[in-house]
């Protein structure tokens, strides 16, 4: 074999070989890995709608979805103020496994995932939670709307104000079970959501002012999801009813990858802590005319 075959063959070995390692010593990027390889971009489209990517045992589902579609989007650009940067893919899954192993999370539980500019659809949301279909799917094309004018590494707008603003767009997409005069009453009593950049995607580092009490339904977890998707979801909307046109405006800072806190002041004179302070006192001020009349 010629000197430089023999040196490109090891350097291509030590390149799979460094690659390898690599990903069992960092769990996330053999994640990231086999999110790739399971992209919903690489599924068949339905029928002409090329939006819609689907397993073919998916393939009710697939219509479904393609039914709720249009509506969803125009909902969504409603909500935001803009159209999408790009038609949105939505990948609608039949295995519980290929969608974990799509939807980057290693996490079948999860009823979808926004991820790479795709939503990706968990098969529940066809069997047990059909109920949440059209929530959902709205919830996450907020996301997708979002993430596809945001320009590649500008910093992520904390995860109380996407999941806030995904909620409120899609009317409750996400929040399902707790209604927003339960969410008041769980705010007025201090089970009040703490708004901090860290990730919710780790419910486990979702904190509360005070632990809020269990419900005798839900799981721990989805409990304590719910009830701050949906508090977030009220600040956000809150948010642009004080003022349409600076909700706007931040809205277009983020799409075009500012960073959130110095966005949020530059559109609303303060930082969304003062905001929120002024939320709850509007909150209980409602609270109490509403048990007055
Ligand atoms: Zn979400």
């Amino acid at each position: 074999m010629p000197r430089i075959v023999t040196r490109t063959v090891i350097f291509a070995l030590v390149c799979a070989a460094a690659l390898a390692i690599a990903m069992m010593l960092r769990p996330e990027l053999r994640l990231a890995a086999r999110a790739a390889w399971n992209d919903p971009r690489l599924l068949a489209a339905f029928a002409d709608d090329a939006r819609i990517r689907y397993e073919s045992e998916a393939r009710a589902c697939a219509a479904e979805t393609a039914a709720l579609l249009p509506a969803a989007i125009a909902q969504i650009e409603a909500a935001h103020g803009r159209h999408f940067a790009q038609p949105p893919i939505v990948g609608v899954y039949a295995s519980f496994e290929n969608y974990a192993n799509a939807n980057a999370m290693d996490d079948p539980g999860i009823a979808a995932v926004t991820r790479a500019g795709a939503a990706l659809l968990s098969p529940t949301l066809c069997g047990k939670e059909r109920g949440r279909l059209e929530g959902v799917l709205t919830h996450e094309l907020s996301h997708v709307h979002l993430s596809g004018w945001r320009p590649l590494g500008a910093p992520r707008p904390p995860q109380w104000f996407t999941e806030g603003l995904a909620v409120m767009a899609s009317n409750g997409g996400g929040a399902e079970g707790v209604s927003e005069a339960e969410a008041a009453q769980a705010i007025h009593e201090g089970y009040r959501v703490v708004l901090d950049g860290r990730r919710w995607i780790d419910f486990a580092m979702l904190a509360f002012e005070r632990e809020p009490p269990r419900h005798p339904k839900l799981d721990a977890l989805t409990q304590r999801q719910r009830l701050a998707y949906r508090q977030a979801g009220m600040f956000v909307g809150w948010l642009r009813t004080r003022d349409e046109k600076a909700f706007m405006q931040l809205l277009r800072a983020l799409e075009a990858g500012e960073a959130f806190e110095p966005s949020v002041e530059v559109a609303f004179g303060e930082n969304p802590s003062q905001l929120w302070r002024r939320f709850v006192a509007d909150l209980s001020q409602r609270g109490r005319r509403d048990a007055r009349d």
